[in-house]
């Protein structure tokens, strides 16, 4: 045997097993088909890493995930973002929480994050091999044998497949028993063909509410997302857009990336507290123009000018006369605009893919393949995804550790 495990994958859910099982006394080889480890996790957050979050309660995080989250329950209070921040802390990478609870390295720098999971690696006695693409995993009569595209083979008595959201990977996974659930990307901004909107790109607002519907029926889809949005030049993008197309990732793939979007631009306020806004306004700035008199100081005004001729009305049309229906129009604009969302946007901001393997044929307790023994699944590969926030990361820290052999918890006295 030339090892005890083979790591298909050098990213971060392979370098955390590969650790965790060399640091329990296993000979263990990673094989990455790039020429560099850890890829993803050098450019990810921008390139400042953002390592977990700061959720430490596990019922509240398993809401972080549109996909697997159930699942993960049990893997996340064994191994969490606490052990993960405890795990880089005592390797003397200094982490900061942000306030909206996520966390990177104290030196923005992902690097810092890579160097000390191949110090760890190293360290631990894990052999990493690059450029070294896996094109097939066979049961042997003991253990795998592993075969690369350059024809060399390894045998090893388990095989982890870590191989992230690649498709090679997946079929890696299907030709040793596994079902794959079609996968689709996920976190993505939403192109609009509407060139009124993304002439003002890079204006955002705080707090709108966005709702999809499925196109042409106004059925409602049941997504609905409230947070910032920010205009792109191609169209919506934003904390509320991201998580709108997480959890709509499947609806919104079956639909050809088209459908409708309901968005309210001041989800704070009611209905009712918007009209009374108007009509207020039409009391104490009857002379002035409503194009540039916006009563909402958290609307931009270029937008509040775009929103008002949207309504119908006119440049030069004052407040004091203005039309109730033209007011009724501008409110109905204000709490619901309708946009139609032609495609998916050209970059993302932290890119991931749902689907993969189906999580009914893994043990979540050792992360074990329920239809090959001693095969091992971790990371993106499975069908789990988390939003934007450090959550994808920490999945992959989470199932590596198990994967890797993280013992359990002793027994409670
Ligand atoms: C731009 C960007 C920014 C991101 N930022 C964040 C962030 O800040 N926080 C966060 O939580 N998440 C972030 N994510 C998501 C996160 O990076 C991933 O969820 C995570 O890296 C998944 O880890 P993994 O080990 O499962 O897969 P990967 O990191 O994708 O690693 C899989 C590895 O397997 C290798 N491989 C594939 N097939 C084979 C084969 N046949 N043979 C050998 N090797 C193979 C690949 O080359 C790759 O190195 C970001 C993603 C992107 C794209």
């Amino acid at each position: 045997m030339d090892a005890d495990l083979i790591v298909v994958g050098g990213g971060a859910a392979g370098f955390f097993a590969a650790i965790t099982a060399a640091g329990r006394g296993a000979r263990v080889i990673i094989l990455e088909r790039g020429g560099q480890a850890l890829a993803k996790v050098r450019i990810s957050g921008g390139g400042r890493c953002n390592v977990t979050n700061a959720c430490l309660d596990p019922a509240e995080l398993i809401m972080r995930y549109p996909r697997g989250g159930v699942a993960l329950r049990g893997p996340l209070t064994r191994f969490g973002p606490r052990e993960t921040m405890g795990w880089f802390t005592t390797r003397g990478v200094v982490l900061k929480s942000e306030p909206d609870g996520r966390v990177f390295p104290r030196s923005d720098d992902a690097g810092e994050i890579t160097g000390c999971l191949e110090e760890a690696a190293h360290r631990a006695g894990v052999q990493t091999r690059l450029r070294a693409s896996v094109r097939a995993v066979t049961r042997a009569e003991t253990g795998f044998t592993v075969e690369l595209s350059n024809g060399d083979k390894l045998s090893s008595a388990r095989v982890l497949l870590a191989t992230g959201g690649a498709a090679h990977g997946h079929a890696l996974a299907a030709a040793l028993g596994h079902t794959i659930v079609p996968p689709v990307p996920s976190l993505f901004t939403f192109e609009v063909a509407d060139t009124t909107l993304t002439a003002l790109s890079g204006l955002s607002v705080p707090a709108a509410r966005v709702r999809l519907t499925a196109p042409g029926q106004g059925r409602e889809t049941g997504h609905e997302q409230t947070g910032p949005v920010l205009i792109t030049h191609w169209g919506l993008s934003g904390p509320a857009i991201l998580r709108l197309s997480a959890w709509a990732a499947r609806a919104l793939a079956e639909a050809g990336y088209r459908a409708e979007l309901t968005l309210a631009w001041l989800s704070r306020l009611s209905p009712e507290a918007i009209e009374e806004a108007l009509t207020a306004r039409k009391r104490s700035a009857g002379a002035q123009h409503v194009v540039t008199q916006s009563p909402f100081g958290e609307l931009p005004a270029r937008l509040w000018r775009r929103l008002v001729i949207k309504a119908g009305i006119l440049e030069a049309q004052t407040w004091a006369k203005l039309p109730r229906d033209r007011a009724r129009a501008l409110a109905a604009v204000l709490t619901g605009e309708r946009l139609l969302i032609t495609g998916k946007g050209p970059f993302k901001e932290e890119f991931v893919t749902a689907g993969g393997v189906d999580l009914d044929e893994v043990d979540f307790r050792t992360m074990e393949s329920k239809r090959c023994p001693g095969l091992f699944l971790a990371g993106e590969i499975l069908d789990i995804d988390g939003l934007t926030g450090g959550f994808n990361l920490q999945a992959a820290w989470t199932t590596g550790a198990i994967a890797g052999g993280l013992p359990r918890a002793p027994a409670q006295p």
